[in-house]
């Protein structure tokens, strides 16, 4: 079995072949690694093999975990965020990637109002419009994105979407593109450039570079299936 490094090694190549195949700076794209469920012995595998940015999923997880490691790491929080674990979430996280309601957005913005952040958010948004997915419709987030950069804490950097999980990473491309789309239809209409756009796991962060990622979240086809 390939160890993390070797993992870690292909994932970057696969990433720099994708941004130079569409023409884009290797610089503008990121690989968060997915940590969530792996121990922290196995994150300081890949800590040793040059990776700095983790993402996870689960607050209470992640406040058991991040004190044990580095304190130079970067962490995002890439899942389901409630509005209970918004106190604990915000010390722990430089970017909040699932934010998918205009409630949960003010929750987040009234909290870090009172605990003195100014949390870095992304908008999740369910491009598929399967019903199983978090996220804002396209409609909903479009009505509502006056109201979400007019919050005073909460800093909008981009969007955020997961694919319908199909074992064609191919399946994804119209999903990711149509991210890309919908943040060039709001940055026109808002004026805000909304840099980030969060899309690709495993399955298919190549797909996702070339439609435009600025950040992958690449779990198990770094640290093995969970
Ligand atoms: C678990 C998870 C990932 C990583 O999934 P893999 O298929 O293991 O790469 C990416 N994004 C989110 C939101 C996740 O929950």
């Amino acid at each position: 079995m390939p160890s993390i490094a070797e993992n870690l090694e292909s994932i970057r190549a696969n990433i720099a072949d994708a941004a130079h195949h569409a023409g884009r700076e290797l610089s503008t794209v990121e690989l968060i690694a997915v940590s969530k469920t792996y121990p922290a012995d196995v994150i300081r595998e890949a800590v040793e093999a040059g990776q700095e940015l983790f993402g996870e999923n689960r607050v209470q997880e992640a406040l058991i975990k991040i004190p044990t490691l580095p304190g130079r790491l970067q962490w995002h929080l890439i899942g389901h965020l409630q509005s209970n674990k918004v106190r604990k979430a915000l010390p722990l996280f430089q970017l909040i990637h699932g934010v998918d309601s205009t409630d949960l957005a003010k929750d987040i913005d009234r909290i870090a109002g009172e605990t003195g952040h100014h949390p870095r958010v992304l908008l999740e948004v369910n491009v598929s419009g399967e019903g199983s997915k978090h996220g804002f419709s396209p409609e909903i987030l479009e009505r509502d994105l006056e109201l979400l950069l007019a919050l005073p804490r909460v800093q909008v950097e981009g969007f955020m979407t997961m694919a319908p999980l199909a074992p064609e990473a191919e399946s994804s491309r119209s999903y990711f593109a149509s991210l890309r789309e919908l943040r060039d239809r709001m940055s026109e209409k808002a004026g805000v450039p909304f840099g980030t756009l969060s899309m690709g796991m495993s399955g298919d962060y190549q797909v996702a570079v070339e439609e435009g990622a600025t950040l992958v979240r690449v779990g198990s086809a770094l640290f093995g299936t969970r």
